[in-house]
């Protein structure tokens, strides 16, 4: 019987399995000390308006070139580093590197562009997030009102008084606030209105139909529509046609970010590209 039963585990915990536990061990280890071994870095993806195609700013977007695997994409480690905690300690990394980054940027171009940075939900819930966030803009003297901090719906959804109230901190100081990947979570146009946002990034998923399905056209239309009149702007996010680019003038969309435009580029890129 201990036979049979011992037979059956392993035909349930098979080879492949057994790979992915290991793979993310492998990664947890990882990104313990990816931040310490200089193996992440960030990448800026530029937003234009629609209309003039103006640069607006830019999103920073994390990257991890991990010694032992290669390159991992930010939809694999972003959320083993919310489930380990880790986000807490990269997320300071990361809020800190971008901000020094485009310190230097306004002093060398004497241009002041939008920055967004996207905060995980482990992080806006930290008691700390707000101190920290306050010291880091001390710390490096950047002027919060070019700063944007990027949060998902569900937030809203989880902890909404906690959030709120954070976010009314958060704008306190001047920062932006855009709501991400507007659509894909319990999105409900009808309480927009509660949300204390400046910013409302359509997600790429509707972008991706609003030239075949009449019916997501007219959503995109109507989010656009309402954020107007509740005074939010709207970025169109992951264009990557003309068609596309198209009918989101014709909704007067504020902003565009995608491929059409430009793809995330290297620190390197966006300080020779204003040389
Ligand atoms: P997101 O914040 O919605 O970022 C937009 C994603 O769409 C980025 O993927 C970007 O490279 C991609 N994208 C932009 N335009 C196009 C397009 O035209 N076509 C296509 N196919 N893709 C486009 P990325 O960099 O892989 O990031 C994925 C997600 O990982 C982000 O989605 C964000 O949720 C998370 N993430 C990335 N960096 C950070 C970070 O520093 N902190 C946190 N907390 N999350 C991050
Ligand atoms: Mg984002
Ligand atoms: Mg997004
Ligand atoms: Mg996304």
């Amino acid at each position: 019987n201990a036979k049979n039963a011992g037979k059956n585990e392993i035909q349930f915990f098979n080879k492949e399995m057994q790979k992915d536990v290991l793979k993310r061990i492998q990664l947890e280890n990882g990104l313990f000390t990816a931040v310490r071994n200089n193996e992440l870095y960030m990448v800026f993806q530029p937003q234009y308006t629609s209309d003039s195609k103006k640069l607006r700013g830019y999103e920073a977007l994390a990257r991890w070139e991990y010694s032992e695997l290669g390159f991992i994409s930010p939809g694999q480690f972003i959320p083993i580093a919310e489930e380990t905690g880790i986000i807490i300690e990269m997320g300071k990394w990361i809020f800190r590197t971008v901000l020094e980054k485009f310190m230097e940027f306004q002093k060398r171009f004497d241009k002041k562009p939008m920055v967004s940075i996207n905060i995980s939900v482990v992080q806006m819930i930290e008691p700390n997030f707000v101190t920290m966030v306050k010291e880091i803009l001390n710390e490096t003297g950047f002027d919060s009102r070019y700063l944007e901090l990027e949060i998902t719906e569900s937030v809203f959804i989880s902890y909404p008084d906690h959030i709120i109230n954070v976010i009314k901190q958060l704008r306190e100081f001047g920062i932006r606030i855009a709501i991400d990947d507007f659509g894909t979570g319990y999105a409900s146009l009808s309480y927009l209105h509660l949300l204390p946002i400046n910013v409302l990034k359509i997600d790429k998923a509707f972008i991706d139909l609003i030239t075949t399905q009449k019916a997501i056209s007219q959503i995109v239309s109507n989010i656009i529509n309402l954020s107007h009149q509740l005074g939010i702007e709207v970025v169109a996010e992951g264009v990557e046609d003309e068609e596309q680019l198209n009918a989101l003038i014709q909704f007067n969309c504020d902003y565009i970010q995608g491929y059409l435009f430009s793809k995330p580029i290297s620190e390197e890129q966006l300080f020779q590209m204003h040389d």
